[in-house]
């Protein structure tokens, strides 16, 4: 009775690892834990077929493989036999046993004990067995319970490892319209290549795990890397060179390099390319990534067609603010202003602090609303006759007609309080959970001087604000 009690509790402790741990990891320590405190086992360790690849692997260390050539022969060996026999036999040490045997006494064994026992279960599914259980044990004696806990063991450990890789399955297609919806949104905020094609390098990357990403864009006959910044695999550009306006995409003899060109209607503009040194590119990835390119495409393809409809814009998308451009005229304008009619002028060169961080922390899109939220404040603290613009990236330029220095940094001050305290909202656009976020920003200001022109007068107050950076950001700084 206390022994059925015993192997009651067993179980139910089994099967809350398997329901209670999320991450495989987890519940692999947490199962070795339980069976080293219930059965004396020394370690369990799960391998699973990978049906791609046609190998075996650890079920926790998903990309390693089983270093060891001899134990890979008979794990390999034993995977076989067991699924010919679908199953139904397990092996102690070299030995075969059928799942269901039956005991004549309560002991097993007994005389032939090695030092480590290794005792090997399918792990079945629909009678198909896609992996193994191994066990090592220093028991000297084994009980019929012993080998009735383990093989029900198994049988729930493979209903859990069969959940999971559901699980991870529909995961990775929620990410893949994630992946597409994030390509798509990229040019809310700008149009320029060497901008957005990094973005969709990270957004690829983030979705395939097991491949590294890279793209490269034509240019000048060759194709050149823009994302990441190295590529040492020299089998890539070989086959790079093969890519011409037809080629759907390029698979490496071992399908372990995909690469995916980005063509528009006339010609191949660069290319997509999946590597890794392990795994192979399975029909399911090949799918994905001819998807994800087409995005791509189209995603640049909007990009230049944005780019050409904005030669002629005089606002930032999206800001609302005057262009660079537009910028540019409107100086010109004032400073011949200021210096037909004597009249005083300053400006300011505005720039968010660490930037690079809101975009790395939380995404590119947290980083948009930062930059409309600084052209909100920046738009309500200025006067109507001030001019703001939005000169770069995170960088913002004020035109102040008719200032003194005095008032242009007080004002600058002003600007840079409301920013400092106030709260930006990024709950609908964080790609992490995270509310509120604060941010400083540092300005420099200048004043004209008739001796000028309008490029030094520009010159001087980013000469101002990189002395504002260097001393410490968060201030503004007059020249
Ligand atoms: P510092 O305090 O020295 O100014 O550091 P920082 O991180 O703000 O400056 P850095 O120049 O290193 O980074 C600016 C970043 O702004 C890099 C770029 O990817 C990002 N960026 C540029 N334009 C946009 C945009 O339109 N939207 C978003 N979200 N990010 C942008
Ligand atoms: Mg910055
Ligand atoms: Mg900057």
């Amino acid at each position: 009775m206390e022994k059925q009690n015993n192997n009651l509790d067993f179980l139910n402790k089994l099967s809350n690892i398997l329901s209670e741990e999320i991450y495989p990891i987890n519940t692999i320590a947490s199962l070795n834990k339980h069976f080293k405190e219930n059965l004396q086992i020394e370690d369990a360790e799960f391998i699973i077929w990978d049906g791609n690849n046609m190998i075996l692997k650890d079920f926790i260390r998903d990309y390693e493989l089983i270093n060891n050539e001899s134990k890979t022969i008979e794990i390999n060996n034993k995977f076989s036999l067991l699924s010919e026999k679908k199953g139904e036999i397990f092996y102690f040490n070299d030995t075969e046993f059928p799942c269901d045997f039956s005991f004549e006494n309560d002991y097993f064994f007994e005389d032939i004990i090695e030092d480590e026992n290794i005792i090997t279960f399918p792990l079945v599914f629909n009678k198909d067995v896609f992996g193994l259980m191994r066990i090592r044990t220093a028991l000297k004696k084994f009980t019929k319970e012993f080998f009735e806990l383990l093989n029900i063991s198994s049988k729930f450990i493979s209903g859990a490892i069969i959940n999971y890789n559901l699980n991870e399955q529909m995961e990775v297609s929620l990410n893949f319209y994630k992946a597409m919806k994030d390509i798509a949104k990229i040019i809310e905020s700008q149009y320029e290549l060497s901008y957005i094609i990094p973005l969709i390098g990270e957004m690829i990357d983030r979705f395939m795990h097991s491949h590294l990403i890279y793209i490269f864009i034509y240019e000048k006959d060759k194709f050149k890397l823009v994302w990441p910044n190295a590529c040492n695999d020299k089998k890539i550009f070989n086959m790079l060179k093969k890519l011409n306006k037809k080629t759907e995409y390029l698979l490496s003899d071992n399908s372990r390099i995909g690469i995916f060109p980005l063509k528009n209607e006339e010609k191949v503009i660069g290319a997509i390319a999946a590597y890794s040194n392990i795994d192979k590119l399975s029909q399911q990835d090949l799918d994905y990534l001819i998807q994800l390119t087409k995005q791509s495409e189209l995603t640049i393809e909007r990009a230049n067609v944005y780019a050409e409809v904005l030669k002629h814009a005089t606002m930032d998308a999206l800001t609302g603010l005057n262009n660079r451009r537009q910028m540019e005229i409107r100086l010109g304008q004032e400073v011949s202003n200021a210096k037909r009619n004597n009249k005083e002028l300053c400006c300011m060169m505005l720039d968010v602090d660490y930037f690079k961080k809101v975009n790395d922390t939380y995404g590119h899109a947290a980083g948009d609303c930062v930059l409309k939220n600084v052209s909100e404040i920046i738009k309500h603290e200025i006067r109507e006759y001030d001019i703001a613009c939005r000169y770069g990236g995170e960088e913002f330029f004020i035109i102040l007609p008719q200032t003194s220095s005095k008032e242009a940094f007080f004002v600058a001050q002003r600007l840079r309080k409301v920013i400092e305290n106030s709260q930006i909202d990024i709950k609908n656009v964080a790609s992490k959970k995270s509310n509120y976020l604060n941010i400083t920003v540092s300005i420099g200001v200048c004043a004209f001087d008739k001796a000028m022109s309008s490029e030094i007068f520009t010159q001087k107050a980013d000469k101002a604000l990189y002395k504002a950076k260097t001393t410490g950001r968060n201030r503004v700084i007059l020249t």
